[in-house]
């Protein structure tokens, strides 16, 4: 057999198959909207991170046709050569406003900024703290810098604590690294916690709000604002692939570090920088947020309705504090089943097991978003009491 088979992978393939777990890929025919066309069928979506419906919104579309007009399709080099425009610049003037910190610097993806940052702000004589259910990219982030690396349990400020205090006077610089929102589960980071205990130890903060920016605080400014904890993180990771409905990720911070990723920030130097249309409809974006409630609030209301029903339903929610509404079903072959026959009833929803979550703890995770209807809500609530009760989940 020949090794170009790749049969070691196929092998890997049929292990998927045999738990349950393999899967293809959907097919979106059209925009990404409330109720979407899916392998050629009309269904209500609750997938999705569009949380404020901004993805296929007609002021965002418009800006970045005049991006594109005036700009063109692509830059041309990465960022630190000549794909930097006067675009990119004013997007990170009006998301640094919008974030009420110094600076911002924006890379081309959530996922590229934690791997880009923090590998750049720490070095070997460094320790990073991260709360053990923090997001893929900042396990990846951490794995890139040469920083000693541990973590403590999650969300539970009394382990940092001890964490910190063994290791205080062993380091030059401590990182210590939190989503602001989990995304599997909703719930936040104790951050005023983290943030009061990370001073007394003299160590830094960085929080993830990639689910929080346009979501938490107010007009959306992200789970910093929501506590009231301005001027006191170090480095804020935000995503412009989310709420904001583009794509990119960013920084938000003091000077200093905007002008040292400028030199050290890895994918600013060897990646191609986000095409002018991106940075246009992101300041339109900021500017919609800035002037008005009416997205988070429609978000906020669509939620809890969509929450309180569900709790009605007999459904176990978990504990979230955000959009973000996990429906906990338990194996991981009745999860997929469960979404599954959701699908086949209109309702798209994504089941997540393992290794994304822990064993038995399977769930399909609803997305609500600003752009659904209450018609559309109440028809996914009767396809979850169909199913629940079809499969004695409720
Ligand atoms: C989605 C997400 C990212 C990645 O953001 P992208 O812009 O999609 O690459 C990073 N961190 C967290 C916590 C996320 O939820």
């Amino acid at each position: 057999m020949s090794i170009h088979e790749l049969s070691y992978l196929k092998e890997k393939i049929e292990d998927l198959k045999k738990d349950g777990v393999y899967r293809t890929l959907p097919i979106l025919e059209g925009p990404n909207e409330a109720e979407i066309i899916l392998n050629g069928k009309k269904v209500i979506n609750l997938s999705s991170n569009n949380y404020l419906g901004f993805a296929n919104h007609p002021r965002l579309k418009e800006a970045s046709i005049k991006a594109i007009e005036k700009y063109g399709v692509g830059v041309g080099a990465v960022r630190t050569i000549i794909g930097n425009m006067d675009i990119h610049e004013e997007m990170e003037r009006v998301l640094a406003e919008f974030k009420k910190e110094e600076a911002v610097m924006v890379f081309q993806s959530g996922f590229n900024c934690n791997a880009g940052t923090i590998q750049s702000v720490t070095d070997e004589e460094d320790l990073i703290i991260s709360d053990e259910l923090n997001h893929a990219s900042i396990i990846d982030g951490a794995r890139l810098s040469r920083a000693k690396k541990t973590v403590f349990k999650h969300a539970d400020v009394n382990h940092l604590e001890t964490v910190l205090k063994e290791n205080r006077d062993k380091y030059r610089n401590i990182l210590i690294i939190t989503d602001g929102v989990f995304s599997m589960d909703g719930d936040l980071a104790p951050l005023p916690d983290i943030v009061e205990v990370a001073e007394i130890y003299n160590a830094m903060t960085y929080v993830d709000d990639a689910h929080g920016s346009g979501v938490l605080g107010t007009n959306g400014r992200g789970t910093i604002d929501h506590y009231d904890l301005h001027g006191r993180v170090d480095f804020t990771i935000g995503t412009l692939s989310k709420a904001i409905g583009a794509i990119g990720g960013y920084v938000a911070g003091s000077n200093t570090m905007r002008d040292w990723l400028s030199h050290r920030g890895r994918p600013l130097l060897f990646s191609t920088y986000l095409p002018p249309a991106v940075a246009g409809a992101v300041i339109e974006a900021v500017k919609i947020l800035m002037s008005t409630s009416e997205y988070t609030d429609r978000l906020w209301n669509n939620a809890n309705y969509f929450k309180a029903k569900m709790k009605e339903l007999g459904y176990n929610i978990g504990n979230s504090q955000t959009p973000i509404t996990p429906v906990i079903i338990g194996g991981e072959d009745k999860t997929m089943k469960f979404s599954r026959r959701l699908l086949e009833e209109g309702l798209f929803v994504s089941g997540i097991v393992f290794p994304t979550v822990p064993l038995g703890t399977g769930r399909v995770r609803c997305m609500v978003t600003a752009n659904h209807t209450k018609e559309q809500l109440d028809r996914a609530l009767e396809i979850f009491e169909k199913v629940g009760k079809e499969m004695s989940v409720i």
